[in-house]
């Protein structure tokens, strides 16, 4: 979370330092009058900003700093669940990711064809394993990738992996390195920042 001068700064409700916008969650009102989380930045109407932080957003919550930012008396905020509604929009974008991915073959799956990667020093930037997936297969996979200093995320169940990438049910991918890989990466350190346990 660098600081470059020629990048539009904004300052997080929540513990009032200025950062890049594009390393900060951006908040808007519907025209309901409920707080949406503007993942990609692109709605329109008064933003307002807190850090990737669950701790920022709570604080933000608790004093009250979205009514003050947006204007408004009445904001039906619940901090956990807001919290929760963050990581699964980063999650989503984290499964676009792997869909871009899949389309132009930035991706390769299925357990026998990855162990058999990771066998035979194939580079990986990255592991993806189901939740749900065997705990045989888990143990292959995770011994296999750490040998090789392989990150494995886990979050996605083999269904949901599966129709992401086109396939079936699948239980292990992994990401070739490259942009799209370094993307995916960065989305996940900050769903492991608001997916912890408050
Ligand atoms: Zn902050």
């Amino acid at each position: 979370m660098s600081q470059t001068p020629h990048q539009p700064q904004r300052t997080c409700v929540g513990c009032r330092l200025s950062r890049n916008r594009s390393d900060l969650l951006r908040f808007v009102l519907s025209p309901q009058q409920q707080l949406l989380v503007d993942y990609r930045q692109k709605l329109p109407g008064r933003g307002v900003y807190t850090c990737v932080d669950p701790n920022c957003v709570v604080r933000a919550v608790e004093r009250k700093q979205f009514h003050r930012a947006l204007k408004v008396e009445k904001l039906d905020l619940d901090k956990a669940a807001l919290v929760t509604r963050i990581a699964a929009e980063i999650l989503q974008k984290i499964e676009n990711l792997l869909g871009m991915a899949r389309k132009s073959a930035q991706v390769v799956s299925g357990g026998e064809m990855v162990l058999n990667g990771l066998k035979t020093g194939g580079t990986y930037a990255l592991v993806v394993m189901s939740q749900d997936i065997s705990e045989g297969v888990a143990g292959k996979i995770l011994r296999a990738a750490q040998k090789n200093n392989v990150d494995i995320f886990q979050a996605l169940s083999k269904e949901r992996m599966g129709k992401i990438l086109g396939k079936g049910e699948r239980s292990v991918a992994a990401l070739v390195p490259g942009q799209l890989a370094n993307a995916i990466r960065h989305e996940i350190q900050s769903y492991k920042r608001m997916s912890r346990e408050n």
